[in-house]
């Protein structure tokens, strides 16, 4: 196979930086496979790219347009697959460690396309929340919304997920319209590279959404601003030394920190050694310990049991470990490949061995040899807890160490001594044994996982993040928050309070607000094609008289006959009513048909309610009357139809609104 030259992508170019500065090698072969470039590429231009071609080009678009193009990537990608894997296993990555990579990294493409086109509006920002009434008379309010930043982002990623790594910060920075500068670690870059090259030949993105550096990335650093994000992920010291960088402090850069962290798993003192639980706990321990060889910063590095069952655990992780096939990932039975390079061993030889020296070795044996090669191995500590060296350092390989506790206060204590954690797990079959150790393990995690019989089939387990949960976590993991669904998407985004008049702030955030005009329309809004509707259309329905007959009516009809509605007596003794009430489904049901148009028209369709409340009693002799009013409008691309969102207010005879709630439509497009 010829050496992969490495080059960065520059402006959609892809250079050459400088002279061969390193050699990037097979870990089992130590045949090279690629090598850097020495010099760096011009990053004033690249910035300059990022910051006017690919952001106006990423922010022309609408958030469904951008999550459109986000799936067809991802179905791009899954086609040219098969190349990344055989780039993969070349890192020493088995299948099933190169699937987490590379099919796990496409899939949050499509998580962040459906995503992106179910829970954004089809525009160009985001209104966060309901708007605050700020005046008595309603004439000043304040919305807050969220707009895309202006700058561009600079993702540094960590060796073990070149494909993931990349795929799960660009896909939430494309869809929030910021454009990407990727730098992904040395070791494993050639992967990126290819599949950066694909992504640039396959001209599905707009130009300028994404460029590439092979290499050194310290001087860009230097030329960001507040409009800019720097997202890292690796290690504690190198984030210590970004988080630090003079310029980013000086100029308030967003900085996003995803370091190490020292993981752990807690077995319930309920679980029994004979039990489902058990069982599946040795599964976790050791699928967690020989997955990417341990190179992963979700791996178990702490196991904690209770001491009158530790015995028993060594003795069937020793089991299920020697039952681990290590070797070249080439070969199908191979369970376990090598770590990602000799000198990545040597480091973590030495890392193992300052747990060596105070822990004892209850499975394997810390090797010094000549390749890449590691065996799993097990510590038993018998320190107290501040002393146990596990607590402190990460080895990045196929270790854990095992610290025994002897009540649920200490089962605690030792996870929450690894400063903060990416993710724990506890294994348990007893809710209280469970509620007991989450409630002390809550603040010092960014996702924990409960681990019973009952989820045995269908858990995703410890070790994978997933792209609509949250991936981060305090402390020592370094305090930010990757993937959640849409919640990562707001760290590419400026929120911003905007105060006004309703009228003026309607149409700024293109969403009808209290407060604003409606504009009764001469047709029913029912008749309205989705492209007529302005936002304040609105409709004022007749009134209709609620009798003693209509809730009588409903109560049998429906089988409602709770007492407030049937029995006076009852219902005044109520410290809510005055006397018998109409059923709040009635209201509902009452008000739609008064305003329902039952031509057939552009409305196709009624799928549901949101926000609905009942804000006031209606009795007997009371008058209902409703406004609707055309809320918002979200076109639904390639559809015939868009979604429109109406306020719905009833009011009574004396204007006060006895129920408030939105009514969601869909609704045709007209045929010109
Ligand atoms: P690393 O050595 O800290 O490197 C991480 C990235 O930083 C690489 O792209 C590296 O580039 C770059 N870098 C190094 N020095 C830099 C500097 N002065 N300025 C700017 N960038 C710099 O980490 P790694 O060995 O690749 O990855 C293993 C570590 O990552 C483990 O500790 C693991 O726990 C952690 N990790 C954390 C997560 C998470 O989500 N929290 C995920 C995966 C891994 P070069 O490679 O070119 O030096």
């Amino acid at each position: 196979m010829s050496i992969l030259k490495l080059q960065s992508l520059v402006a959609n170019k892809w250079v050459d930086t400088g002279p061969v500065r390193r050699e990037l090698l097979d870990p089992v072969t130590q045949e090279p496979i690629a090598f850097l470039q020495d010099g760096l590429p011009d990053f004033s231009e690249m910035l300059y790219y990022a910051r006017n071609i690919g952001r106006s080009n990423i922010q022309s678009l609408t958030f469904h347009k951008r999550a459109l193009l986000l799936k067809k990537l991802g179905v791009f990608l899954l086609e040219h697959k098969e190349k990344y894997y055989e780039l993969s296993t070349r890192s020493g990555a088995t299948r099933t460690d190169s699937w987490i990579d590379i099919d796990g990294g496409i899939g949050t493409l499509f998580t962040y396309s459906g995503k992106g086109r179910r829970e954004l509006p089809n525009s160009f920002h985001v209104i966060d929340g309901d708007p605050e009434i700020l005046s008595k008379d309603a004439t000043f309010i304040g919305q807050h919304v969220y707009s895309p930043l202006e700058g561009s982002a600079v993702h540094i990623n960590a060796f073990n997920f070149p494909c993931w790594g990349m795929l799960e910060k660009f896909a939430p920075c494309f869809l929030a319209g910021m454009p990407s500068i990727i730098k992904p670690a040395s070791q494993t870059c050639y992967i990126t590279e290819a599949i950066v090259r694909d992504i640039v030949s396959s001209n599905i993105l707009p130009l300028g959404s994404l460029q590439l550096v092979c290499g050194d990335v310290g001087a860009l650093l230097k030329q960001l601003n507040y409009q800019d994000v720097v997202t890292f992920t690796g290690s504690q010291a190198t984030g210590r030394i970004i988080k630090t960088n003079a310029c980013l402090i000086d100029n308030n850069v967003r900085f996003h920190m995803e370091t190490d962290s020292l993981n752990s798993i807690i077995l319930g003192h309920d679980v029994t050694s004979d039990s489902l639980e058990f069982r599946m706990f040795v599964r976790e321990v050791v699928t967690e310990m020989t997955v990417k060889a341990g190179q992963k910063c979700t791996a178990i590095r702490r196991v904690i049991v209770p001491e009158s069952i530790k015995d028993i655990v060594v003795e069937k992780l020793k089991e299920r470990l020697a039952q681990v096939k290590i070797g070249d990932p080439r070969l199908l039975e191979t369970k376990m490949g090598p770590l990602a390079s000799i000198s990545h061993r040597e480091d973590v030889t030495r890392e193992a061995e300052k747990l060596a020296a105070s822990c004892e070795t209850v499975i394997g044996a810390i090797e010094s040899h000549s390749n890449a090669f590691t065996e799993p191995v097990v510590f038993l500590s018998q320190l107290p807890t501040t002393e146990c060296p596990s607590n402190l350092i990460e080895v990045f390989g196929p270790m854990c160490t095992i610290q025994t506790y002897q009540n649920d206060d200490e089962a605690i204590d030792i996870a929450r001594a690894g400063k903060g954690s990416l993710v724990g797990s506890i294994v348990s079959n007893d809710r209280n044994v469970t509620t007991k150790l989450i409630d002390g393990l809550f603040a010092h995690h960014g996702r924990l996982l409960v681990l019973n019989r009952h989820c045995q089939k269908t858990s995703t387990g410890h070790g994978s993040p997933l792209p609509v949960l949250l991936h981060g976590g305090p402390g020592r993991a370094g305090g930010a928050e990757e993937l959640g669904g849409l919640r990562s998407i707001y760290a590419y985004m400026q929120r911003t309070a905007i105060q006004g008049h309703p009228d003026m702030l309607t149409s700024i955030c293109q969403k009808w607000l209290p407060g604003a005009t409606k504009n009764l329309t001469h047709k029913h809004p029912f008749q309205m094609h989705f492209d007529e509707l302005s936002i304040g259309d609105s409709l004022r329905t007749k009134s209709r008289k609620v009798s003693l007959d209509d809730i009588e009516h409903f109560a049998h009809f429906t089988g409602d006959r709770f007492y407030a509605h049937m029995d006076e007596a009852l219902a005044r003794a109520n410290p809510f009513f005055e006397g018998r009430v109409a059923h709040g489904y009635f209201i509902i049901s009452a008000a739609a048909g008064l305003f329902v148009d039952p031509e057939p028209g552009p409305v196709l369709a009624n799928y549901g309610l949101e926000s609905l409340r009942f804000t006031q009693p209606v009795y007997p002799d009371d008058e209902i009357t409703v406004s609707l009013t055309c809320k918002h409008k979200t076109a639904r691309e390639g559809e015939r139809y868009g979604e429109v969102r109406w306020d719905t207010t009833v009011l009574n005879q004396d204007n006060l609104v006895v129920a408030q709630y939105d009514v969601l439509t869909l609704v045709e497009q007209s045929s010109h």
